[in-house]
């Protein structure tokens, strides 16, 4: 999408992925000045560990704790977090307020610090926090402090927790790469504790239907793929590298071919 961005706008520049594998990242983040790079996106599992490596972080990446784009800026990094704008944007597209809502996010990696603090600061009522690694579920609790005075519990990714908070939960948000390329194990929710009541939102965007978001409509449940926060957090990301106003409309039809 941001290579056919680049096109439209008149750049020519190019958009290219790299696999770092985690002991390279300082390597690799000294490599983006030096090549001239400027910017790039962080994902999996880098977002969180970027944070030291870069000379300066955007005050709401700072406070989320995560990056997932850098701008290279008079030859000094800086980070962002566009995941957080682009969850939000895409959650007013569906129509969807968190204003008064419980939510339950599982995970507590890079992507559901950007959510939950969204969640927080867009005055949710009540935040569960389920994770596979309870701590860090926990690190992630503490750490929404400082976002608002919403009452959060962490939790354990584990079927009878998750059972017993269901019916209080109106928003659930899956932000763990279970299901990402249509692979990597099953969540612990049951089909059978979830209600049309409940939305279902997977940030997971390939396949762009998941198992998740298939079993929640077939309990009548509002699913939300994460094919749209994809759109617009790498539309900001786009803006914050080039100056200019993304193009959403090519962007989003790359996608949708695409995936
Ligand atoms: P991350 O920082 O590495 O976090 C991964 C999370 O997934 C952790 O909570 C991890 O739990 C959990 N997890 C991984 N494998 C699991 C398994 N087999 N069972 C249960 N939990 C498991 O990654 P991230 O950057 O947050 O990204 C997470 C997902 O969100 C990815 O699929 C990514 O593509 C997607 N995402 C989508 C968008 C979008 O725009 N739609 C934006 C950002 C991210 P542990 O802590 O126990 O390891």
């Amino acid at each position: 999408m941001h290579n056919a961005a680049f096109k439209v706008l008149g750049l020519d520049w190019v958009y290219l992925a790299f696999n770092v594998e985690p002991q390279w990242l300082p390597d690799a983040v000294v490599g983006i000045r030096a090549l001239g790079f400027k910017g790039v996106n962080v994902t999996i599992p880098h977002k969180e560990a970027i944070l030291p490596l870069l000379d300066e972080i955007d005050p709401l990446a700072k406070l989320i704790g995560a990056v997932n784009t850098v701008v290279v800026k008079e030859g000094k990094l800086v980070g962002y977090n566009t995941d957080a704008s682009g969850f939000w944007r895409s959650l007013k597209e569906e129509g969807v307020d968190p204003q008064g809502k419980e939510a339950l996010v599982l995970g507590a990696g890079g992507a559901a610090r950007a959510v939950a603090f969204t969640l927080v600061e867009r005055g949710c009522s009540k935040l569960y926090i389920a994770n596979r690694t309870y701590n860090r579920a926990q690190e992630l609790a503490e750490a929404l402090k400082e976002a608002g005075p919403v009452s959060i519990e962490p939790l354990p990714l584990e079927e009878g927790p998750l059972s017993t908070i269901l019916p209080e939960v109106d928003l659930i948000v899956n932000t763990t790469s279970v299901g990402m390329g249509g692979k990597g194990g099953e969540l612990p929710l049951r089909a059978d504790k979830l209600e049309a009541r409940h939305i279902v939102y997977d940030l997971v965007y390939n396949p762009p239907s998941t198992k998740l978001l298939e079993m929640a409509r077939s309990k009548g449940c509002r699913a939300i793929s994460g094919l749209s926060m994809l759109l617009y957090q790498g539309a900001e990301a786009l803006t914050l590298w080039t100056g200019r106003e993304a193009p959403i409309e090519v962007m989003k039809q790359v996608l949708e071919e695409l995936l």
